[in-house]
């Protein structure tokens, strides 16, 4: 990937035929999915599909102006929220089940998502926050196309929950602006208990590196409004589950101790949580000061705490 792209923002890429390019090599990924780790091989552009369950037809939960994120990116006047149905992930205490395991949603067309877009920007929305979207990037890069033709100019937010390929990735430099991943464990353990994923962390810890190389550190306007780069959001899971040391230590020691980082203290024993033990309750206040404390230590300040 030609780093020089570091330097142009999506409008240019869409103008020098660069976006129809990789809106072209994205969809062939779909042909035996390699999109994300899980590489199912599956050819969804025939209707197969795989671990995500999702085929050719992007789908849709909702999508709305959100203000409930954190600061620099719900701002004044919110973030420009559309929500994927389903996910590559799919996490056991997923708060979000009825969409990720279930796949609550609606088939759209990539015109209808360039609606969407559009519309939330009319709105005075900050940015369009792409919740879940790993498994849809093809469609999302062909709505988006259209979104940037018809004028479409606020950052494009990756929210993401970490598990990403690098190559697909690399399709997104100079279209995203800002990446917003969790980084959920530190263990391989936890990978494979609650996400059957036990490469979780070995993966995550790549994707990220690539993000905050494209990104860097989370840049502010002068309204305090995220313009560019890394957020990375970790939640605490009770009985220290997340492995929430090595996640921070990691951050600190190889992607930059300036990095944006927001701690969630929301946990809460959902959809299968209850069959574990440990995660089968919510997180006390000792253990959510705990992280706050990591982070101190590793001298990473700067970011968003919850009021416990
Ligand atoms: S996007 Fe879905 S089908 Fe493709 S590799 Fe990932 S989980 Fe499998």
């Amino acid at each position: 990937m030609d780093t020089a792209l570091d330097t142009l923002n999506y409008r240019k890429l869409y103008e020098s035929g660069e976006l129809e390019k990789r809106i072209e090599k994205a969809y062939k990924l779909l042909e035996n999915c390699s999109l994300c780790p899980r590489r199912c091989g599956v050819n969804r552009r025939k209707g197969e599909t795989g671990f995500c369950k999702s085929g050719e037809e992007l789908e849709v939960s909702s999508f709305h102006s959100h203000f409930g994120e954190e600061p620099p990116i719900s701002g004044y006047g919110g973030s420009g929220t559309i929500f994927l149905t389903h996910c590559n992930l799919r996490c056991l205490f997923c708060q979000n089940y009825p969409i990720s395991h279930l796949g609550n949603g609606n088939k759209i067309s990539t015109q209808e998502l360039t609606q969407m877009m559009l519309s939330l920007q009319k709105r005075g929305c900050h940015n369009i926050n792409l919740v879940t979207p790993t498994h849809f990037i093809p469609q999302i890069l062909s709505g988006f196309s259209q979104a940037v033709e018809r004028g479409l100019n606020i950052p494009l937010v990756y929210n993401c929950s970490g598990y990403e390929n690098v190559e697909t990735l690399q399709l997104l430099e100079g279209i995203v602006d800002i990446y917003m991943p969790d980084l959920k464990y530190g263990t391989r353990e936890a990978g494979e208990k609650y996400s059957s994923a036990p490469d979780y962390f070995e993966i995550a810890k790549k994707a990220m590196k690539e993000m905050h190389r494209q990104v860097g550190d989370l840049r502010l306007n002068k309204e305090g409004i995220a313009q560019r780069g890394l957020l990375v959001r970790h939640l605490v899971l009770p009985n220290g589950q997340a492995g929430t040391r090595r996640v921070f230590a990691f951050l600190a020691e190889e992607i930059s101790s300036h990095t944006y980082i927001s701690i969630m203290s929301q946990y809460f024993p959902a959809y299968k949580a209850q069959e574990f033990k440990e995660l089968n309750r919510r997180i006390t206040r000792q253990e959510y000061q705990q992280a706050l404390d990591i982070v101190k230590q590793l001298g990473l300040e700067r970011g968003w705490r919850q009021i416990n």
